[in-house]
């Protein structure tokens, strides 16, 4: 068996195996994509200490600092299944059976979509999901938000102060973020919230210059030229997999206390499939790191 097994690929997996194996315990890391969300991440200018880079150069750099290490990489492998026996059990789709004393769950989440035409096409040139990630490149510009939860419009406030017009598209008569976020977000003079409103098409050239919508109670169609747009209508935890096996909230996530346990003794969980508040690379490294040294603290006392 294995010391400590990770079950993702990302910046939260990457950080927990190499802490891991820093430790000289036996590790594993099974992937069903390494690299994670950052693969389809453009440039990157909040990775403290590296002023910019791009989402597939840092995910090779994780790669290959993880192959610094005398780590089982088990790449495009999913795990379907977990079980806590005498050791952790984790099954993945082609039928193996790996087992380890520990685990750390690092399974990320992904956006949702709206999946209109135009959302894939400009996806990172002008279709952006992370505010804290890509506000800035639209300085000046203007924008549309879609979603009226509290994601979204956290998001319009954030690109508000950042942007020179936000437009807000809810799909519902009305908005579903807390009343505190709505009276912030009416307040202020540059956000324009449409409701009952269905996004139709994300127009562009080359990249994002416009957004059509409907009115769904009077069916007109209207049409917005802007330079962005950012999908703000949920991301989904990678957990399902779970099922009951693991505490998890209503969002999906993963329950975790401040050093990365779950309500199984033994498994740990890091990054963006945990209740952790904040979706970041630099976030999810600290969160594999806690989860990894709170394992071996684990294995030490077991
Ligand atoms: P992920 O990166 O989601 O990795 C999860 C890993 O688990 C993947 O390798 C996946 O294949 C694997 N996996 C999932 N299910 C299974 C399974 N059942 N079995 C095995 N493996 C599985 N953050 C920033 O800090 N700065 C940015 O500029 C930035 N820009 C972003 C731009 C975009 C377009 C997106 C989508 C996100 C961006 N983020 C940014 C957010 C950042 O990418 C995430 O917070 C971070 O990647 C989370 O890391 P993670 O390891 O928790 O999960």
């Amino acid at each position: 068996p294995y010391d400590v097994l990770v079950v993702g690929g990302g910046p939260a997996a990457a950080s927990a195996a190499i802490y891991a194996a820093r430790k000289g315990v036996r590790t594993g890391i099974v992937a069903e994509r390494f690299g994670g969300q950052i693969l389809d991440t453009a440039s990157i200018e909040n990775f403290i200490s590296v002023k910019h880079t791009e989402g597939p150069q840092l995910a090779a750099s994780l790669e290959e600092h993880v192959k610094e290490y005398n780590v089982d990489i088990m790449n495009l492998q999913r795990a379907t299944r977990l079980e806590k026996k005498d050791f952790v059990e984790i099954e993945l789709e082609n039928g193996a059976v790996l087992k380890s004393k520990t685990v750390i769950l690092a399974t990320g989440a992904r956006w949702r979509n709206v999946g209109v035409p135009g959302e894939a096409e400009f996806k990172n040139k002008g279709v952006a999901y992370c505010t804290h990630c890509d506000g800035p490149l639209f300085e000046g510009k203007d924008v549309a938000v879609i979603g009226g939860g509290n994601s979204g419009i956290e998001a319009a406030i954030d690109l508000a102060g950042i942007a020179n017009h936000v437009t807000v598209l809810e799909f519902m008569p009305e908005l579903k973020a807390d009343s505190v976020l709505q009276e912030r977000v009416h307040s202020l003079p540059n956000v324009n919230v449409l409701k009952n409103v269905q996004t139709k098409e994300i127009t562009g050239v080359d990249s994002v210059n416009g957004i059509t919508y409907v009115d769904r109670e009077s069916g007109t169609e209207h049409h917005v030229e802007l330079s962005g747009t950012f999908v703000q209508i949920g991301l989904v935890p990678n957990t399902d997999w779970l099922g009951d096996t693991i505490e998890r909230n209503r969002f999906g996530e993963i329950v975790v206390n401040n050093r990365g346990e779950t309500n199984i003794p033994g498994v740990f969980a890091a990054g963006d499939c945990t209740t952790s508040p904040y979706n970041q690379i630099i976030i999810a490294m600290g969160s594999g790191a806690t989860a990894s040294l709170s394992a071996f603290d684990y294995l030490v006392r077991n």
